[in-house]
């Protein structure tokens, strides 16, 4: 009796495993055809920079319909990443933003999340390059987010393409500050353009001291080296002044808003571009 009990848990046990790795078989056949099936799209969250009191830059943001529900990029982009796949729908991301970007009123920048996979590949700059070509647009309106985990591997190759793409005058930010191991290294392995600090210090800000010491310092040393920083992840009115009274250049969260569906970011644009065009005529 005991023998077949301990049988039947094994196997239990062992149709767990296969469960989940049967997800993970499905999503990665799935992701194969996600591209040529064009189930994959961008949404777009604008960014507000409290300087200009407008928006300064969107973030391009992958989804992927799939099988009558939008999966989150947390769950496929790592499926992405293991299997290579996302060299090819990196590249789509690319060009699929810029073409979006080109058709934004003024010099709203666009933000691309790039994957250190994608750094693998040779013709990273390239890809780049050729993205912005066919979509003409300057290499100034392009933003180009990488997170610590990058540096990680921080071989000279990774670090001079980044050059590169800095010397054409794309920008260059650190993705998700402070969730890494030794961030603060990373900030010297390469001039960033801007860092980004991750929406874990928001989350705590207007109750711990400690979150709103460690902001301050982030901002400071960002000003210090020459970049600039936005808080992710700002939901609040709270939080909002509190990092505008800290000095952040540059917010994004559900406050301002979520992320939108290209048309509704392009209205969004459009309306703003009209209103500041209305006080400049009457002034
Ligand atoms: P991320 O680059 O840090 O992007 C910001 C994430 O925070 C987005 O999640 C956005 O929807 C979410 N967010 C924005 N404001 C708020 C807020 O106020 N509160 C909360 N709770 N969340 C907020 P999303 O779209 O699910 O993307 C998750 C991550 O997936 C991204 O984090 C990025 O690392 C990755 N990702 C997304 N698109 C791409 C892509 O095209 N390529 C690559 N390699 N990774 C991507
Ligand atoms: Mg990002
Ligand atoms: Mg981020
Ligand atoms: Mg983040």
């Amino acid at each position: 009796k005991a023998k077949s009990e301990g049988r039947s848990t094994y196997h239990f046990f062992e149709t767990g495993m296969d469960a989940e790795l049967q997800q993970r078989r499905s999503i990665e056949a799935g992701l194969r055809l996600a591209l040529q099936r064009q189930e994959l799209r961008l949404m777009f969250q604008p960014l507000l920079g409290l300087h200009e009191n407008r928006v300064t830059c969107v973030e391009a943001l992958l989804r992927w319909d799939h099988d009558d529900r939008t999966i989150s990029p947390v769950e496929f982009i790592p499926v992405a990443e293991e299997t290579g796949l996302i060299v090819s729908i990196g590249e789509w991301v690319l060009h699929e933003a810029c073409k979006a970007a080109a058709s934004w009123p003024g010099d709203v920048r666009v933000a691309i999340n790039l994957s250190p996979v994608q750094f693998r590949n040779k013709d990273l700059v390239g890809q780049v390059r050729a993205a912005l070509a066919e979509a003409k647009l300057d290499p100034t309106r392009l933003e180009l987010e990488i997170t610590e985990s990058l540096l990680l591997t921080d071989n000279e190759s990774t670090i001079k393409a980044l050059h590169e793409l800095r010397a054409m005058g794309v920008r260059i930010s650190m993705d998700d500050f402070g969730t890494g191991y030794s961030s603060l290294s990373y900030l010297r392995s390469f001039p960033f353009d801007k860092i980004k600090i991750d929406r874990s210090f928001m989350r705590d800000l207007t109750t711990r001291h400690d979150s709103q010491a460690i902001i301050r310092a982030v901002i400071g040393l960002g000003q210090s080296l020459g970049m600039s920083t936005t808080a992710e992840g700002v939901e609040t009115e709270e939080q909002l002044a509190m990092v505008r009274e800290q000095g952040v250049s540059e917010v994004q969260g559900f406050l301002f808003s979520p992320p939108l569906q290209p048309a509704s970011l392009t209205n969004l644009l459009h309306s703003e571009a009209s209103k500041a065009l209305a006080s400049k005529k009457a002034s």
